[in-house]
């Protein structure tokens, strides 16, 4: 298998590509060590020591129309988080002016529910002209299934980045989702391109889909150009439907990072959500193809300490400029 890795290696910085049944054959091997070695080869030939860091804040919390089994914010779970129509301003500002300081390239506002009213849009509009004037962070946006106008408007207020996560494979989403499709989403990316937004686009792994479907959804996600990629962990938040899931191998995260950034090899592998679940492994998916990170808080969970992340990166080689 290890001459098979190599190859596959080979053809890839050659500006070839591996195809789905040698990535689940792949995904088979007991030479996992070299598996992620070769795709931190592979991180380092497309995009070098560059590590990309960005933040999000919860801007407006809870009570969601949807019923993704995953989610704390959907109005189906009990889960006693804190809920709220739209943050403080100044609340979002000192959360965008802090990130900045710290060195932090993006940051995002989120929404919970399945989109947002052009009303809702305009005041979020009001919070990223207020964080343009007093930063340089990059501004990104999170508000769902957004029409072709809103995303325009986001386009022209200088949001960069928009964030709608594929979650899961094709197969797999009508398991874990029933009140949107996966077709509602990638019209949304859709849309979102053609109105000149980059975009950024995930999943959450662990939620009971098994490698084949992380792979499906590694595939779909190169087959639309998707270049900064978030993989989550799922956080089995109590009171939601995937409370009791249980948690994944080791091997199988490891695999599964390794296999990301086989499949897209110039895109940003993100660590996302449930970090905290993954800490004892971290080191070795930075070694792994990971070369970004959402830092900070979470949604609705406490993330990890910035400034130890930061030092953490360097340490391991890991520059934050282009
Ligand atoms: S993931 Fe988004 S759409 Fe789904 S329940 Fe949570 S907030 Fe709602």
């Amino acid at each position: 298998m290890k001459e098979k890795i190599d190859l596959i290696k080979k053809r890839i910085i050659n500006g070839g590509n591996i195809v789905f049944e040698e990535s689940l054959e792949l995904c088979k091997t007991t030479e996992i060590e070299h598996l992620c070695n070769t795709a931190n080869d592979i991180r380092k030939h497309f995009t070098g020591s560059y590590f990309n860091l960005c933040s999000i804040v919860n801007a407006k919390s809870g009570k969601c129309s949807e019923n993704c089994k995953w989610c704390s914010q959907s109005s189906f779970h009990n889960t006693n988080i804190e809920t709220y129509n739209i943050i403080d301003k100044n609340e979002a500002l000192t959360q965008a002016r802090n990130n900045f300081k710290k060195g932090v390239h993006k940051f995002s506002l989120v929404t919970s529910g399945k989109s947002v009213s052009d009303e809702k849009l305009d005041e979020l509009i009001e919070i990223y002209q207020e964080i343009k004037k007093e930063t340089n962070i990059e501004i990104d946006a999170s508000m769902g299934l957004l029409k072709k106008h809103q995303l325009r408007k986001l386009k022209e207020i200088g949001i960069k980045h928009y964030h709608c996560n594929l979650e899961t494979s094709r197969s797999y989403f009508p398991k874990v989702c029933t009140t949107h499709t996966y077709d509602d989403k990638i019209k949304t990316i859709n849309l979102a391109k053609e109105v000149g937004l980059e975009i950024c686009s995930g999943g959450i792994i662990g939620m009971g889909e098994t490698m084949e479907q992380r792979i499906e959804l590694a595939f779909e996600l190169k087959n639309l150009k998707i270049k900064s990629i978030p993989i989550n962990i799922l956080n089995p938040i109590k009171g939601t439907a995937l409370e009791k899931t249980a948690p994944l191998s080791d091997n199988e995260i490891l695999i599964t990072f390794a296999m990301f950034r086989f499949i897209n090899p110039d895109a940003q592998i993100r660590f996302a959500g449930g970090r905290l679940q993954i800490e004892h492994l971290e080191e070795k998916l930075l070694k792994s193809g990971v070369n970004a990170a959402l830092v900070g808080n979470l949604l609705t969970t406490v993330g990890k300490n910035i400034d130890e992340d930061i030092e953490q990166f360097t340490r391991l080689g890991f520059t934050f400029k282009i």
